[in-house]
């Protein structure tokens, strides 16, 4: 029995009461983060400051796509010393360090976690983004070479298409 030991602390976890339980799940998450903050800043070669921090934290949490203005009326809940300039210039930063990147949707200014490459469907009436897997989408051999694939399908999405048919 490998697992032994971890399976006795695990039920020994579970028997805290909740409010330690949770506490501990989120000192996890907070170490996670903490390891997660250092060690992109070391490979990027950028120092930890507290304004990287805050604008880590902001993807680390909301795996969704951000504007500008949200991004903004996130950090100035934490900081609002934080100027935009300075939020624009760690934003690219971290765009240069591989931890965002522009949302590709033509027309569109957002910024997003640099997760699995993945498609964009656009609604054309309410102009929300939601992430599409193209995973399963056989690209022609001709494509191979391609290091940047962007692809954005446009319509009305189901909650529009419902409201419409109101
Ligand atoms: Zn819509
Ligand atoms: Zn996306």
């Amino acid at each position: 029995m490998i697992n032994n030991g971890s399976q006795v602390l695990f039920i020994k976890i579970l028997q805290l009461p909740f409010h330690v339980f949770s506490m501990i799940l989120m000192k996890k998450n907070e170490d996670n983060f903490e390891a997660s903050f250092a060690a992109f800043c070391k490979a990027a070669g950028l120092r930890k400051t507290i304004q990287r921090r805050i604008i880590y934290r902001i993807f680390y949490k909301a795996r969704c796509h951000l504007g500008m203005e949200d991004i903004m009326a996130k950090v100035s809940i934490e900081n609002p010393e934080l100027r935009p300039e300075s939020v624009y210039r760690i934003l690219s930063d971290f765009e240069r360090g591989g931890y965002i990147r522009k949302v590709q949707v033509p027309g569109v200014k957002k910024y997003e976690y640099a997760s699995e490459r993945h498609g964009h469907f656009l609604c054309s009436k309410c102009g929300r983004i939601t992430d599409v897997d193209i995973s399963g989408i056989h690209l022609p051999s001709v494509l191979s070479g391609a290091c940047q694939v962007s692809i954005t399908f446009n319509g009305i999405c189901p909650e529009c298409a419902k409201k419409n048919e109101k």
